[in-house]
């Protein structure tokens, strides 16, 4: 009889979504998973739609950075405020808790 690990075991995450450590004075964003400064790579990054409270059909890019410190795509939202103007809210479901990440109004009503 072979000991078989249970399939839970064996499924990663495709994506691991944090809200970025956002720093305002020095307008630069860190890992929390890593503590690198991630601010060069502000962007969309894609916020897989199964981790969104909002309800949509299909992943969604958030105002946001990236970090590279793990073999899973690491997407660091923005804190809301940090976000500009014209992104919109959408409510993501993080690490237990419900909080707001800003993505761009077109690709929400798309996703929606
Ligand atoms: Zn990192």
């Amino acid at each position: 009889m072979t000991v078989r690990e249970s399939a839970s075991d064996l499924v990663e995450p495709r994506t691991i979504v944090l809200i970025a450590d956002y720093d305002a004075h020095l307008d630069a964003a860190f890992c929390p998973l890593c503590g690198a400064d991630v601010t060069s790579t502000i962007g969309t990054p894609t916020v897989p739609a199964d981790l969104l409270e909002t309800h949509v059909t299909d992943d969604l890019p958030v105002y946001g950075w990236s970090c590279e410190c793990r073999r899973v795509d690491v997407v660091l939202p923005a804190p809301e405020e940090a976000a500009p103007d014209h992104f919109t809210t959408a409510e993501a479901h993080l690490d237990g808790e419900t909080v707001p990440v800003a993505t761009p109004e077109p690709a929400l009503a798309e996703a929606t």
